[in-house]
């Protein structure tokens, strides 16, 4: 299945992924837990010219990244689901798994900013971890 199909909780915002996935990524740091609610944000990283919104328009802002560059996010004007978010200087969209309408064959392959991690937070057991912004991110399967 290369294709993925994903969008909010109120059905405004439909997209498309046509590549396959990256990876996934579990994201630790203070502006994650804020969106998520409190969480960890489980995010899957799909090349940018994969990406495609098919309905609706999200409302989209940006704020600094720990990297000192900006971070476009995505969410729904509607019903406020948090959708997807581009780094301006990264060749992909973090697609929230949340919004995809199936990710049950995903899995995690890194935890990063896990130095932001609430103490309550869940590591998964044998998948690497970074204090901070991992490395670039290997392939799926690789
Ligand atoms: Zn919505
Ligand atoms: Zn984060």
């Amino acid at each position: 299945m290369t294709e993925r199909t994903g969008g909010c909780a109120c059905g405004s915002i439909r997209f498309k992924i046509t590549a396959p996935l990256m990876g996934v990524g579990v994201c630790h740091c203070t502006d994650c837990q804020k969106l998520s609610g409190g969480a960890p944000n489980y995010v899957a990283l799909a090349p940018e010219a994969s990406f495609a919104v098919t309905q609706g328009e999200a409302k989209i802002y940006s704020i600094k990244g720990d990297s000192g560059n900006n971070v476009k996010r995505a969410f729904c004007p509607e019903c406020g689901t948090p959708l997807w978010s581009m780094p301006t200087q990264a060749p992909f969209v973090a697609v929230k798994l949340g919004a995809l309408d199936n990710n049950a064959d995903l899995k995690p392959n890194l935890h990063l900013y896990v130095e932001s991690a609430a103490p309550w937070h869940l590591l998964h057991e044998g998948v690497p971890t970074f204090p901070k912004m991992p490395p670039p991110l290997p392939a799926q399967g690789a």
